[in-house]
């Protein structure tokens, strides 16, 4: 989501006369994206701009922003404590920019964090920084409705806002144009999604399909979806295109039903069960990922034991595995109690990383043998000799190049495999 939102500020900033520059000793514009979601996050903002510091006591002109969710968490923070920021800029505020930078410029600490209900950056093209040339992400919905106890999203970007169905197909289509191959369409609950226009409905599986239309050597990944909201109907629409890639990303975060109901998740466990079964049988080959929390408050070793039990059972591709930690402003910091000792909690992750290390591992050696078609997105990080790709479950294979180049479509023999890579041969 932030690397979108960077190509709607490098977008913005270019109609201004700004470039992008690699180097940051030639930056007179230096913006540094935020992200509120984990504590760690924002701790290496605080260090990051130390690190830049140096910048702007060689040279005083350079302007230094902060931006995204950590600036409207922590405007007054910011200004109060670090002098060398310019600007603090929330995720709804970007079309403002202009005006900030003038008022930087003259000297005045320029503040805009307001979150907006009708702000979806609609009408601008992002102006990709991506160096493949063949993904892409295109941002279809903003903000979130839910109130998941644990998360600081809704505070930070705002409620829910749906994007104009045409202006995502607009640019959709320009990424075509421009040689991209696959795009991964982005929202925090992407289920939710809904635009109405003369009495007209537009929901995800409309939405999914009209992109996957685009044309069929398209690739079209979504991100993220929600277990209460994610229908039959979406999974038939994924079931009906090729070009809509057979991996969903379905957070769990716990396996134990009242902890589930503590995170204001609003599904059971059973829930959850049936949307796996549900997966399966409609999209036989699907691949699943999720993520999960550890030592959520007041965490048992019984609601732990069901979280393992569950990560065996779904049999997940892949999994983002966290240690709760609070988010101040949230529901979970102002009712309960963050009362899961750390080193329990570093006990209860390492178990469930071991569980799921142990699924992915299976899960990779399983597609030894078998030929999968990879959509090559460049060379591979350890050889210029080997290039490297997606299958449409999201797994990364690297073979000899062989001739073909990125934005090409391949069918892999995979031969054998690491712990995150197939490893295989061009049919
Ligand atoms: S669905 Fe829940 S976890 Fe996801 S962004 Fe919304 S509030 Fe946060």
């Amino acid at each position: 989501m932030n690397v979108a939102d960077s190509e709607v500020v490098v977008a913005i900033l270019s109609d201004l006369g700004f470039e992008l520059t690699d180097s940051i000793g030639e930056a007179g514009l230096i913006l540094i994206n935020t992200c509120s979601i984990r504590e760690n996050a924002e701790q290496r903002i605080w260090g990051r701009l130390k690190a830049i510091s140096h910048y702007k006591k060689k040279d005083n002109r350079i302007m230094i922003g902060l931006i995204g969710c950590m600036a409207e968490r922590l405007k007054e923070k910011v200004i109060e404590k670090e002098h060398i920021v310019d600007m603090v800029i929330g995720p709804d505020a970007y079309r403002d920019l202009p005006s900030l930078i003038s008022e930087a410029e003259s000297g005045h600490k320029a503040v805009n964090v307001l979150l907006s209900k009708e702000e979806t950056y609609a009408g601008i093209s992002p102006v990709r920084m991506d160096k493949n040339g063949v993904t892409s992400f295109v941002s279809i919905m903003r903000g979130c409705n839910n109130m998941c106890a644990y998360c600081v999203v809704p505070y930070v970007r705002g409620a829910e806002r749906s994007r104009d169905p045409e202006s995502i197909l607009n640019e959709v289509n320009e990424l075509w144009a421009n040689g991209y191959r696959e795009v991964t369409l982005l929202g925090q609950n992407v289920d939710s999604y809904s635009w109405e226009y003369e009495g007209h409905k537009t929901g995800f599986s409309e939405l999914i399909e009209k992109v996957a239309l685009v044309n069929p050597l398209l690739r079209v990944r979504f991100s993220t979806s929600h277990p209460k909201d994610i229908s039959d109907k979406l999974l038939y629409t994924i079931s009906k295109y090729n070009n809509i890639c057979k991996h969903i990303h379905l957070p769990v975060q716990s396996g134990s039903s009242r902890i589930l109901k503590l995170m204001n998740r609003e599904y059971t466990r059973e829930w959850y069960m049936d949307r796996i079964k549900a997966i399966r049988s409609i999209i036989p080959d699907c691949a699943v990922s999720t993520d999960i929390i550890a030592g959520f408050c007041s965490e048992t070793e019984e609601d732990h034991k069901e979280t393992l039990s569950l990560i065996e059972w779904a049999g997940f591709d892949f999994a983002y595995m966290f240690k709760y930690s609070e988010r101040p402003g949230t529901k979970a910091a102002r009712k309960y109690k963050d009362d899961i000792p750390e080193e329990i909690k570093t006990r209860r992750l390492n178990e469930i990383i071991s569980v799921q290390n142990k699924i992915s591992a299976r899960s990779k050696k399983q597609d030894i043998g078998r030929i999968f078609e990879v959509l090559i997105e460049g060379n591979s990080k350890r050889s210029q000799d080997y290039l490297s790709g997606r299958t449409t479950q999201n797994k990364v294979v690297v073979f000899p190049e062989n001739g073909c180049k990125r934005g090409d479509y391949v069918n892999v023999h995979v031969e054998r495999c690491t712990s995150a890579t197939l490893i295989g041969r061009i049919n």
